[in-house]
């Protein structure tokens, strides 16, 4: 039954092979693709062709694409179904796949299979007419009669459906206009059908055989529905829902169901979101937008993608907490017990929180600074937010901001795409559920920037007083007030807030602990903290102080405290092991209290550990090597300064001081310098200064032997160890000369001295920043004298004062006066300086 006139199908088909589902001609159907061939096919054919003969391919219903190229093609169900490409939908999500909408042309039969990879092409013969049918009507002999048949099952069943639905009044005009022998492949699509069925459709070529097999279907669909209807005649209520056809065209899968309810749920469901839209107090702008969309809602199909973004965008209006707050429970007593149970040490802070929170209760509409904690990680800045959430009695959201790079994160989405979203500060507000919550802005330091505009901007907006009370994301595209919000921000440094955020937060500086804080915090908060994550009590296992101070010492090396709380986690849980097995011990054998008393005193003296199970386990020095394994900090600082061209200089890093050494070497050579140690530019140019300054003062200091300078036929290596950090500053420009001064004299510096300041050429020593932060590093790591620029003296006052009891500082103004403080006995040289001012 080819057909020689009218329009054709190219005599060449890619065949895409399908398994589930049978696409009849004259019906929409949607293929998800995802094996080899059907995805090259997509990609070759469907994606780049242009033409709109490159959008028709062949549909071999009933065929299983192998998995892999490579694998053998099955022999090929003999008919398939041309059909037109009409939309592709490509996803990687769960794996890469593309969803392909196909309206079925007509019908083809393989002829000869061209070539199997990369995708299956074929020789076809057009099976169906394309171009419009006979007038001459084709009701001649039983073929008339059968299509006359058919058309009238076909109107009774319409007939029976819900006139009221749209698509049921338009499937009635169409039944009269589409020609006759149509009827089969479109009804069979649409009612209740299995793929064997409708292969059995698709497999009738000759018409006559197509309306016999598509018949009985349509019968059956007919009886079906009757028997519904006489059994809901109870309910008269419910026929038209019964009945109802979904809207949104003719798809297979969408056929006329006996149980579909779905549609007037959604009915249901549009009457309930208005019900919210109403219910949710938002401001007359919003509402308005909400009621607007609603009614475009309405008039939408399903299957329209703008249905679910829509719906997606009203739910999101409805849960916002437009009018929803907490009543503040502020009593400044109250708070501060709260914030001292909660934290120890960090008086300062809790002060200027105090103050912050005293204001607010005397002026409710609060439009002050946004607090900004800046400090090391983990002391304790983003608790300190929490617990001003709790004394408030408001809810806490944390921002997680590091990385951010993308303003839409702060601002959202447009809502013109699939995808597209509120941002992170409108998504928070939903998550708490009411607009006076408080937020903390984590790590506002470590905003990024792209191409895709910047966050910190973003931000401005949303932290400025003046204008967050009209903030609009752009998914909402109405304003919401932010003003009640209570923000908070952290940040490990100050350098890389964009200043104009820097300009609306009042900075409060959270340094980092001391040893003997950490002790009392750990005593105070993180063991029992720990003890009841690891549902432990403390008659099960004590932590002495000395040992704590060994986790600290000899197994972190931090400015806060959170390093000391895993650590402090770790033996919780190794303890719990034992704790676990014991109990099981005791059940089982239920030991004597004796043996009990014996293993105890065991494992204080023994492996702590590998000690049996009875209650408490006390840690001790071996059981906490046990543990934790061997200290990873326990070589002492002196013993790195056992050779000459060593020193111990003081660095400033976002996570707190850090004591850093400096080493150099010489060796034979021709005067040149190499600087190992991932140098930026200004440390390698201090190392420059500290040369020229030693070569033209070799002579003063006693550093030349024979010739003028030290130098000569010398090669100087220097070395910072941590090769892996990068350095860069000023501030180690003393450090370097005395570790020059110590190789080319010979002599050692002194072990218990860190040194830190800028140089000059001429000898000077200037100020440098950090100086708290360096100076609780060198207390840290138990030195005892610092040498720090004379002009950085004023900064000692913010150090707590057994910290400086603790340590010898020395101001220098001159690099003689660091060389002579560097030294045991000075460093002698063989004119006195006249004293030399800075006048810089
Ligand atoms: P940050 O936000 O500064 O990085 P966190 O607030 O996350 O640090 O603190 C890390 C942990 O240390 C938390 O469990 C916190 O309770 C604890 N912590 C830090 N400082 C103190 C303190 N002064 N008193 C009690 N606990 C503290």
């Amino acid at each position: 039954m080819s057909s020689n006139s009218g329009i054709q199908i190219p005599s060449r088909l890619p065949l895409l092979c399908t398994h589930d589902g049978v696409l009849l001609p004259g019906s929409t159907m949607r293929i998800s693709v995802d094996t080899a061939r059907n995805m090259q096919l997509v990609k070759s054919r469907l994606l780049k062709g242009t033409s709109l003969k490159s959008t028709i391919i062949g549909i071999i219903p009933n065929t299983r694409d192998p998995e892999h190229d490579s694998d053998e093609l099955p022999s090929l169900h003999s008919i398939g179904t041309a059909g037109l490409a009409v939309q592709v939908v490509g996803s990687n999500w769960p794996k890469p796949h593309y969803t392909l909408l196909i309206t079925g042309l007509c019908r083809f039969r393989v002829t000869q299979l061209l070539r199997e990879r990369p995708f299956p092409m074929a020789e076809v013969e057009q099976l169906d007419k394309l171009e419009q049918y006979t007038e001459g009507d084709p009701a001649d002999g039983e073929l008339g009669e059968l299509a006359q048949r058919f058309y009238q099952a076909a109107v009774q069943l319409v007939g029976m459906l819900d006139m009221s639905v749209p698509v049921v009044a338009k499937l009635r005009r169409l039944l009269d206009s589409l020609p006759r022998e149509t009827l089969p492949d479109v009804l069979a699509s649409m009612i209740r059908t299995s793929n064997k069925e409708k292969l059995q459709v698709l497999d009738a070529v000759d018409l006559e055989e197509r309306f016999k097999k598509a018949l009985p279907l349509l019968t059956r669909q007919i009886e079906g529905l009757k028997l519904l209807q006489k059994t809901r005649k109870l309910r008269p209520d419910d026929d038209k829902r019964v009945l109802a056809i979904r809207k949104g065209g003719v798809f297979p899968g969408r056929q006329f169901s006996l149980d579909e309810e779905v549609e007037d749920e959604d009915g249901d469901d549009n009457v309930l979101l208005e019900k919210k839209v109403k219910a949710a107090a938002m401001p007359e702008a919003a509402l308005r937008v909400c009621l607007k969309e609603l009614r475009r809602l309405k008039k939408m199909p399903q299957s329209m993608p703008e249905y679910a973004l829509t719906r997606n965008y009203l739910e999101m209006m409805v849960e916002l907490p437009w009018s929803k707050s907490t009543t503040d429970c502020l009593d400044i007593r109250a708070a501060r017990v709260l914030l001292d149970n909660d934290h120890y040490a960090m008086e300062k802070l809790k002060r200027r929180v105090l103050e912050y929170l005293a204001v607010r209760q005397l002026k409710s509409t609060l439009k002050g600074p946004i607090l900004c904690f800046v400090g090391p990680p983990g002391v304790g800045k983003t608790s300190v937010g929490r617990s001003i959430a709790r004394t408030l009695g408001r809810e806490f959201h944390r921002i997680a901001l590091g990385g951010v790079c993308d303003q839409s994160d702060i601002r959202g989405h447009r809502r013109t795409y699939v995808g597209s979203m509120p941002g992170r500060i409108i998504n928070g507000l939903k998550t708490v559920g009411v607009n006076n919550p408080v937020f903390l802005l984590d790590e506002v330091d470590k905003l990024g920037k792209s191409l895709q505009g910047d966050p910190a901007a973003a931000l401005l907006e949303v932290l400025d007083p003046e204008q967050n009370h009209s903030f609009t994301d752009h998914y909402l595209n109405v304003p919401f007030d932010l003003s009640q919000v209570l923000f908070i921000a952290t940040a490990n440094t100050t350098a890389t807030i964009p200043p104009a955020l820097l300009d609306r937060m009042e900075v409060l500086q959270v340094p980092g602990y001391i040893q003997e804080e950490k002790v009392e915090i750990a005593h105070r908060h993180l063991i029992p903290h720990q003890l009841e994550q690891h549902g432990l009590t403390p008659q099960q296992l004590q932590i002495p102080q000395d040992t704590t101070q060994e986790i600290i010492s000899k197994y972190t090396r931090e400015a806060g405290v959170r390093s000391l709380e895993r650590k402090i986690g770790a033996i919780c849980r190794a303890v719990a092991v034992k704790v676990a097995e014991g109990h099981r011990v005791s059940r089982a054998e239920s030991p004597t209290e004796q043996l009990a008393d014996q293993n105890t005193e065991n494992k204080v003296e023994d492996s702590g550990i590998a000690a049996p199970p009875e209650m408490p386990i006390v840690i001790d020095h071996i059981a906490l090597k046990d543990i934790l394994g061997p200290p990873l900090f326990e070589m002492e600082v002196s013993e790195r300064l056992t050779l000459p061209g060593v020193a111990i200089g003081l660095a400033w890093t976002p996570m707190g001081g850090e004591i850093m050494f400096v080493e150099a070497s010489r060796m034979e050579g021709e005067g040149q310098l190499t600087l190992t140690g991932q140098l930026g530019d200004v440390m390698k140019e201090s190392a420059h200064l500290a040369i020229s300054w030693l070569r033209s003062n070799a002579k003063t200091y006693f550093l030349s032997s024979g010739s003028a300078d030290p130098l000569e036929s010398t090669d100087i290596h220097l070395h910072f160890p941590a090769g892996a950090v990068t350095k860069d500053g000023p501030s180690a420009g003393v450090t370097i000369v005395t570790c020059l001064a110590s190789l080319l004299s010979g002599r050692l510096v002194r072990s218990d001295v860190a040194m830190t300041g800028e140089i000059t050429l001429r000898g000077l020593v200037l100020p440098v920043g950090g100086i708290k932060d360096k100076v609780l590093a060198a207390h840290r790591a138990n030195l005892k004298r610092v040498i720090i620029p004379k002009r950085n003296e004023k900064d000692l006052e913010e150090i707590p004062a057994h910290v400086r009891a603790d340590l010898d500082f020395v101001f220098a103004s001159t690099l003689d006066e660091v060389l002579n403080a560097a030294f045991d006995g000075g460093f002698p040289s063989a004119v006195s300086h006249p004293q030399v001012v800075s006048k810089l």
